[in-house]
């Protein structure tokens, strides 16, 4: 185990204002910790999706509007590619992702299995001197790469075409555009159903939320505030006699038991559309009141723009307002001061403690003592480089 620099948990403690103290004893502390991860997993993602932008409009030079089908090909097949490694980057930031605000929510729990993506090999390689817990594993879906292919094809080289016979820059420049926008779609949906995965499998989430990006539209907007999606409305779900449960399609009644992995981008529950980098977070068991304040806001945003309003009424009312460049509430202050703190004097303590008991607890624990162990020299090495 790390051992923490006092002189420098001094200055982190510090560097804080009076305000926070205020938070601090009112219990936030997890609900902050919470919220920075959560903002910290949309940056990811959005960079993510900025990355994968840039490789694409590098490919896009090799496209001559002279001979689309070879060179929109040669696109298709390199940006396709492109899309599919940057789906397997948001799956695993997503996954990380999860762990890391269960940790913050629940550091008591069990560790999860590893994340197992289609590009890894079947073997399990031993991790230190014991093989991982169970040899069980968390299984992330594949890319449907078929699928990514025609829709870059239609969308890029395709769209590029039926712009003619707009002049050559303009027609290039809008099917760079459309190319980026449905990929920035395909690759996100990547992490979004490892989330959704996590919250099928793990019993210490209930459901799911949307998390909008900074300047969404109206419509994610909307679907935000709605707050929390639990489990059982998630899909035509079965409650299985374990606990777990099992997924119906709604098109064809068939069962999975894989869950999320097996079901394609259309039929992932949480809408999304071109260029949307919505991303979703899991809602825990017993998780702090106050997470995701964000939506909160936005539900009473939604309350006041559309009294005595309902359905397309309503949702153009509130479409109205959001697009008239009216400043929607502003989301709870983030201070990263205060998150600092929160992360030295609640969330490490908690997690040492946790550790120590782990340690004197009878074998068997194994899974959990190094879960914990990493956890903490992850937070310790987060407190010293920020
Ligand atoms: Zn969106």
């Amino acid at each position: 185990m790390t051992r923490s620099n006092p002189r420098t948990f001094q200055e982190v403690t510090d560097n804080t204002s009076q305000a926070s103290d205020d938070l601090l004893r009112t219990g936030a502390a997890a609900a902050l910790l919470g919220h920075f991860i959560i903002g910290q997993h949309v940056a990811r993602q959005s960079q993510i999706a900025d990355e994968l932008n840039q490789v694409l409009a590098q490919q896009w030079q090799w496209v001559d509007m002279r001979d689309i089908p070879r060179s929109g090909s040669a696109f298709t097949t390199a940006a396709t590619r492109a899309v599919a490694d940057a789906y397997e980057q948001s799956q695993v930031a997503a996954d990380q992702f999860v762990r890391e605000l269960r940790a913050a929510v629940h550091p008591e729990a069990e560790p999860l299995p590893a994340l197992h993506l289609p590009s890894q090999p079947e073997v399990m390689a031993p991790v230190g001197d014991r093989f991982p817990v169970g040899g069980a594993v968390i299984r992330a879906g594949a890319p449907d790469t078929g699928r990514i292919a025609r829709i870059m094809d239609l969308a890029g080289p395709n769209a590029a075409l039926e712009r003619m016979p707009a002049p050559t820059n303009v027609a290039m420049t809008d099917g760079l555009r459309s190319a980026q926008g449905v990929a920035t779609r395909m690759a996100l949906t990547g992490g979004r159903k490892v989330v959704l995965q996590h919250q099928y499998l793990d019993k210490t989430i209930q459901g799911w939320e949307r998390v909008t990006e900074p300047g969404c539209c109206a419509f994610c907007a909307v679907l935000a505030s709605r707050g929390p999606v639990f489990k059982e409305s998630t899909f035509p779900t079965e409650r299985l006699p374990d606990g777990s449960y099992a997924t119906r399609s709604r098109n064809t009644g068939k069962t999975f038991t894989s869950g999320v992995n097996d079901l394609s981008e259309s039929a992932v529950p949480a809408a999304v559309h071109n260029n949307c980098r919505c991303t979703l977070r899991p809602v825990f068991k017993n998780e702090p009141q106050s997470f995701q304040a964000e939506n909160k806001n936005l539900k009473k945003l939604w309350s006041d723009t559309t009294k005595g309003l309902h359905g397309k009424a309503a949702l153009n009312a509130f479409r109205r307002f959001w697009d008239s460049g009216t400043p929607p509430p502003l989301p709870e202050v983030r201070d990263p001061a205060v998150e600092r703190r929160v992360a030295a004097e609640q969330i490490l303590p908690m997690l040492k403690t946790g550790l120590a008991n782990l340690l004197s607890a009878p074998e068997g624990h194994e899974g959990a003592i190094e879960y914990h162990q990493a956890q903490i020299k992850r937070l310790e090495s987060y407190l010293v480089a920020h």
